[in-house]
């Protein structure tokens, strides 16, 4: 008995963490799927929590994993090659942003998703407003912390990004110091850092083990909570949602890898994993372990994905920004009847563009957003208006349509980061994607 449990654990542990993960997808989508036809809305907490301990275990990482990879990467390269980095990072994050605004109000004007009137107003009375800042000077003040522990402590992934950097750079000096105690102890803290990365890195390795379970949960829940709700008019703006997402990473994506001369299969197999890690945790944040093990796993240097994937789960949310595009249209179609005038939409792919930079990626700011977006343009939700009222109905099926955006956020992320790598040769030699 005892030899063939162990037995059955050997080979779970070594079948494919991947089919594993997508075994547990399908089977928690199809048990969401029976249980929202049945009625049931939730699971029970004791099957709930698996789901919970997935997450809280990626989360548990993200902090000390971004800044070990981070001081390190920052560490072995010159401060000239961090700003070229730096700017072609941000440069291609906010391109691709556009691109998916532009794409998401392409799709609302094909697909034109709205709600009828009565059923907005119904809505309206009850419904709470959400105004958001618009001041982007405080994002840019903002990413400078006024303290360390602070920013670790509240996971400000902006902060900690910057104080990693101002430390890498400051070892990478030292470490070439001519006082031999410098740069001994310069020495002995990257092995610290480059330790916590590694030991990191092993830890994603068990937690994946695990991921088949938690995934399962989180699918499960989220479909049989919100299967239902995706119906009649919803479905349009689900529809031009998803439809917009697969474009994006066909065209966008795809465009991006094919001109930057990367094995596009080898690096699908590879981003498989943060993909459906994203699709159910609908965190970019919470992603990121499984981002940075993929970018690890494709051969990136640390110098670069170090620096480029915890700034993309921040400032780089493309499936958030056809999300703005499709449900900026269904708000003000379904309360004012009309389409959006040219002048608002060019106001919706800036101002959807630039909201993205401040916003961090976890579950539901995409929501927090279009709240910016729509005061921007001149039409806050305020409490009790129809506007609210059909800001209503999105945030019913949001968590269905942030499982797309997460999953396209994060692949955006990969992509970007892999080309900016081969770009500028930092992906490693025996890199699958150059195979
Ligand atoms: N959940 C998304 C992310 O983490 C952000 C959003 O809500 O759109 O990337």
């Amino acid at each position: 008995m005892g030899k063939e449990k162990k037995g059955i654990l050997k080979a779970y542990l070594e079948f494919n963490v991947l089919y594993k993960i997508l075994i547990g997808l399908v089977v928690g989508a199809i048990v969401g799927i029976i249980l929202a036809a049945s009625g049931v809305t939730s699971l029970p907490p004791w099957i709930s929590m698996f789901g919970t301990i997935f997450t809280r275990l990626l989360k548990m990482i993200i902090i000390p994993m971004v800044l070990a990879s981070l001081v390190v990467g920052a560490s072995s390269v010159s401060p000239a090659n961090v700003g070229k980095i730096g700017l072609r990072v941000v440069i291609i994050y906010l391109v691709t942003s556009a691109f998916g605004v532009i794409i998401g109000l392409l799709m609302a004007n094909i697909f034109q998703p709205h709600a009828e009137l009565a059923a907005v107003e119904a809505l309206a009375a009850g419904a709470a407003g959400k105004t958001g800042s618009t001041d982007v000077w405080s994002v840019i003040t903002n990413i400078i912390p006024t303290s360390v522990l602070s920013a670790l402590v509240n996971e400000t992934v902006l902060q900690v990004i910057f104080f990693a950097l101002v430390f890498g750079l400051c070892l990478s000096f030292m470490k070439v110091s001519k006082d031999e105690r410098i740069a001994k102890a310069a020495q002995v803290s990257y092995q610290v850092f480059d330790c916590l990365a590694e030991v990191m890195m092993m830890v994603v390795r068990g937690i994946m083990q695990y991921a088949p379970f938690g995934v399962a949960v989180l699918i499960a829940e989220v479909f049989a909570k919100n299967g239902a709700k995706v119906a009649g008019s919803l479905l349009i703006v689900t529809i031009a949602c998803f439809l917009g997402y697969i474009i994006h990473i066909v065209l966008v994506y795809g465009g991006l890898l094919k001109i930057g001369g990367i094995k596009i299969g080898a690096f699908f197999k590879e981003a498989r994993t943060p993909f459906i890690t994203a699709f159910v945790t609908r965190s970019s944040n919470g992603t990121l372990p499984t981002t940075m093990t993929a970018a690890e796993n494709l051969g990136v240097e640390k110098e670069v994905y170090a620096f480029s994937l915890p700034l993309g789960a921040t400032i780089n949310m493309d499936g958030t920004a056809i999300y703005q595009g499709v449900c900026a249209f269904f708000l003000v179609m379904s309360c004012y009847g009309r389409g959006l005038t040219m002048g608002e939409m060019g106001m919706i792919v800036l101002l959807a563009t630039l909201a993205s930079i401040g916003t961090a990626g976890v579950p539901g700011a995409g929501a927090i957003m279009l709240a910016m977006v729509m005061q921007g343009i001149g039409m806050p939700i305020a409490e009790g208006t129809v506007l609210a009222g059909a800001y209503a109905m999105i945030l019913g099926i949001d968590a269905i349509l942030d499982m797309g955006r997460t999953a396209l956020n994060v692949t955006g992320d990969l992509t970007c980061t892999a080309c900016i790598a081969k770009k500028m040769g930092m992906l490693r030699k025996d890199s699958v994607l150059l195979k």
